[in-house]
């Protein structure tokens, strides 16, 4: 069977999990600051941005929209297509997801559709990088600049990826990355948030322990802090050393995940490319870290190629069901009238892809979407 994620785990990631259990400080500590600190330079932060690391990408959604005033009431646009997490962590502020359709050419937000779904109760939006490309920014900054509205880039799917040759993390209010078990970069579980311009390490530091307030440094040195206050609300969504350790390892080898990927996506799309019944993702793969190869299955084939898939051992995904399909969210604003998101939720078709793939493996793949069509017409 090819699997559709197949995450990397070499001798180097079990030596650094191995070294973080034997220090026995299984708590937020020295390797979680060491992991904050290479991400950081990594993404080429500035200075005035503060990166925090958390347990998943869903507290760091959380852990913006709570730091962005969002409370009871208020709403928060997202695309309809994303991951639940995203609504999960709306619902978690006592708000309302609203839906946004997306445009057909990226499968990313379409700015006249937020105009369209706007309010006076909309108190920030959910920009994301659909498989790793960089969504287009610029039109949907204009839009919550206007409105004053806390714009929050879920970038889960790209690490490492250049927006106008700026690496992803500091163009949007808040940013906020996964290191779940699947994603590029995994800490098996895992998250970060860069926050807005400004001193909000702290609050968000606090927020992740319980809302302790106490020195991080102290922590980060793999001592038990002496005393504490708590002024404001908090969560249990600190990063644990072995997190941060799996992580650190990691990084070492992100550039090359990232290049290999981009390689293999290439050779999908030239093997994939004039096959009638789909569409590929967008060409240009310049300064993308793909976290996702999705195509399009047309007319109404998605199922059956599926199938034919699995029966010659080839897994695929669908990423994701849009959330206007799931009970919970079938009739929050926006839910209706998704004209894109309707029609390519029943298309999209996740094929697999892994940092350390083959071109063989690629081929395989690629013929067997090939001969589904080849058998269909013949
Ligand atoms: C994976 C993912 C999340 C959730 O990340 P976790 O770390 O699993 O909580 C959120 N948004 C997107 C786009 C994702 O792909």
């Amino acid at each position: 069977m090819i699997p559709l994620f197949k995450p990397h785990i070499d001798a180097a990631t079990i030596a650094a999990a191995t070294e973080a259990l034997e220090l026995g400080w299984l708590g937020m500590g020295s390797f979680v600051k060491e992991f904050e600190d290479r991400l950081a330079r990594f993404l080429e932060l500035p200075p005035d941005r503060a990166l925090v690391a958390v347990n998943t990408c869903t507290s760091a959604i959380h852990l913006s929209l709570r730091a962005a005033s969002v409370g009871p009431g208020d709403e928060v646009l997202t695309p309809a297509l994303n991951n639940a997490g995203d609504f999960q962590a709306i619902e978690l502020c006592g708000a309302s997801p609203v839906f946004v359709d997306v445009r057909e050419e990226d499968l990313m937000l379409d700015p006249e559709s937020v105009e369209r779904m706007m309010g006076p109760r909309v108190r920030a939006l959910i920009a994301l990088d659909y498989a790793g490309f960089p969504c287009d920014l610029s039109p949907i900054r204009e839009i919550t600049a206007a409105r004053g509205i806390a714009l929050i880039e879920d970038a889960a799917h790209a690490i490492g990826t250049r927006r106008a040759g700026r690496m992803i993390g500091a163009d949007a209010d808040w940013t906020c990355f996964s290191f779940d078990a699947i994603k590029t970069l995994t800490c098996i579980d895992g998250g970060a948030i860069v926050a807005p311009p400004g001193d909000m390490g702290e609050e968000l530091r606090a927020a992740r322990l319980l809302g302790m307030t106490q020195s991080s440094d102290v922590l980060y040195s793999n001592r038990r802090a002496g005393s504490y206050d708590i002024p404001a609300p908090g969560y249990r969504y600190h990063l644990a050393n072995l997190h941060g350790a799996i992580g650190l390892s990691q990084l070492d080898l992100l550039p090359t995940f990232i290049a290999n990927r981009r390689s293999y996506a290439e050779s999908y799309s030239r093997l994939l490319g004039d096959v009638a019944g789909i569409v590929t993702p967008l060409p240009s793969t310049r300064d993308v870290s793909l976290f996702a190869y999705v195509i399009r299955v047309l007319g109404g084939q998605r199922e059956a190629l599926r199938a034919h898939l699995a029966e010659i051992g080839i897994e695929t995904g669908v990423h994701w069901l849009p959330g206007n399909r799931f009970t919970r969210w079938r009739s929050v604003r926006g839910a209706e009238g998704l004209r894109v998101t309707d029609r390519i939720g029943d298309e999209i078709m996740t094929l697999p892809l892994w940092s350390f793939m083959d071109e063989d493996t690629v081929e395989r793949v690629a013929s067997g979407v090939s001969s589904f069509f080849g058998s269909l017409v013949s």
